[in-house]
């Protein structure tokens, strides 16, 4: 017996599913996970899982976008944050986390919530007679993409998105390379010593430059041509770009003291921590569909990993969403079936903290309903409701592509002012805005 069924137990539905319970509703949340199925890129049976990097991005509220909207969840009660907060690795001022600490916790907290059933199952139709929510990520089973597809009319799109590699610590040579954030930032939990970085000089980085170019890659025909996502386009095809493509970009040497030299190296590799004992690294920005064995020759030229051992290496993973500014209502129903909600990457949000998010909201919105009321949704000027108004009305059908939280999602802030500024003017009438709206709100016990 239960109110509503939640469709997958990644960053939304573990988000959705703890806010209906706390609001009093009996939840089903079907998890294929640890029932029999996997996904390409997931590696555990726990739910909310993060299977690429393990930050959670800026934590400035003040100044980021992101940052903003981590605030406005705790704010909202967020499980997801509540677990971040609680597993946090220091990462100078983004927000990073223990992954499978963060995951233990979203898992257990879920399993022993008197109103949640977790039933590990693979869940192949669309509920019809029984209010859902569909959660099922960027790696929804190819069956139930299958009836999704039927359902909406349209076709779901796909593209790739990359992994980068995660190299052990006791295998990187720190006499050549070392500990530094750039600009030696220290953010909340951490020191300014927050990276490690390995210097290229200009030879050097134009033989890795070159070893890119010609390192095998692996072939993904069938997803020739789709678009890549800023900020998970693989190294090789930024190599393409240009040849000083990478070194304004991921290997930025800029604010970062070589101490053998005393100077800025010409181009630097970065690894940031993977885990809480710090035995694990992954290296920033390195996403690749290299051949794994092409990985290993051709990172190893790095200064500083000559010798590196890698506990994972880079990929590609499909990435399937709908098109819902034209499918889904405001309140992220489907149009077609109003007794559904899409939430998480699905909905075409991209990113842990935004699929946790439209999680969130989504879960309120269900919420309000099943109690006979309308939740108001958050206004525009708000992280969440900037968020939620690009995917269900404010985007291009047409071009519709996931999408990060940014301030460009954002009503503009009127007259000429300074980048730095309209950042703080941004976030402080957010404040204002999501202030308002909260009051108004009924509160969700915990
Ligand atoms: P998920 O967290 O994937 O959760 C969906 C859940 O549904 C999964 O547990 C899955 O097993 C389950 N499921 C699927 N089909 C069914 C079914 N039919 N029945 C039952 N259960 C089902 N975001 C970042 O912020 N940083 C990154 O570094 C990053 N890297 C990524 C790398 C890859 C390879 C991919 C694919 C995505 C990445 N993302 C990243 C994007 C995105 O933020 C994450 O995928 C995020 O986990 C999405 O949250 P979600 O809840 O929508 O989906």
């Amino acid at each position: 017996e239960y109110d509503i069924h939640v469709i997958g137990g990644g960053l939304a539905g573990s988000e959705a599913a703890w806010q209906l319970a706390g609001a009093g509703f009996r939840v089903r949340l079907s998890e294929m996970r640890g029932g029999g199925d996997m996904t390409p890129a997931h590696q555990t049976d726990g739910l909310a899982e993060l299977v690429c990097s393990n930050s959670f991005r800026s934590d400035d509220a003040e100044r980021n976008a992101v940052g903003l909207l981590h605030a406005e969840m705790r704010d909202l009660g967020s499980l997801v944050m509540t677990a971040a907060d609680a597993h946090q690795l220091p990462a100078g001022s983004a927000l990073a986390v223990d992954r499978d600490r963060f995951s233990e916790q979203v898992t257990r907290t879920l399993a022993g919530h008197p109103n949640i059933t977790i039933v590990r199952e693979r869940v192949d139709t669309l509920p019809t007679d029984t209010p859902a929510i569909v959660a099922t990520g960027p790696l929804t089973a190819p069956s139930l993409a299958e009836a999704i597809g039927q359902s909406t009319g349209a076709d779901a799109l796909a593209f790739f998105d990359a992994i980068a590699p995660i190299v052990h610590a006791e295998s990187i040579d720190m006499g050549i390379a070392w500990k530094q954030s750039r600009w030696d930032k220290a953010g909340p939990a951490g020191d300014g010593k927050d990276y490690i970085n390995c210097p290229l000089d200009r030879e050097q980085y134009a033989a890795f430059h070159a070893a890119l170019l010609a390192g095998e890659k692996s072939e993904f025909r069938e997803w020739e041509n789709v678009p890549y996502f800023d900020g998970c386009m693989p190294i090789e095809v930024m190599a393409e770009r240009g040849f000083d493509t990478l070194r304004f970009g991921p290997m930025k040497g800029v604010g970062l003291d070589d101490p053998r030299t005393g100077r800025w190296p010409h181009a630097c590799v970065q690894l940031r921590q993977d885990n809480a004992q710090g035995t694990l690294w992954n290296i920033v920005g390195f996403q690749t569909k290299l051949k794994h064995a092409e990985q290993v020759r051709i990172f190893r030229t790095i200064p500083g990993l000559e010798h590196a051992e890698f506990a994972r290496l880079g990929g590609l993973h499909r990435n399937t969403f709908i098109r819902s500014p034209i499918l889904l209502d405001r309140e992220l129903r489907l149009k077609a079936r109003p007794n559904l909600r899409f939430a998480g990457q699905i909905t075409g949000c991209e990113g842990y903290v935004e699929s946790a998010a439209i999680g969130l909201i989504a879960g309120r919105f269900a919420a309000a309903e099943l109690a006979g009321r309308t939740l108001p949704t958050p206004p525009g000027e708000t992280a969440l409701g900037a968020l939620l108004s690009h995917i269900t009305g404010g985007a291009e059908a047409e071009t519709y592509q996931p999408m990060n939280v940014n301030f460009g999602l954002f009503p503009p802030i009127e007259g000429r002012t300074k980048k730095a500024d309209r950042k703080l003017m941004y976030t402080a009438r957010a404040r204002v805005a999501f202030g308002e709206w909260a009051r108004a709100l009924e509160p969700v016990p915990a």
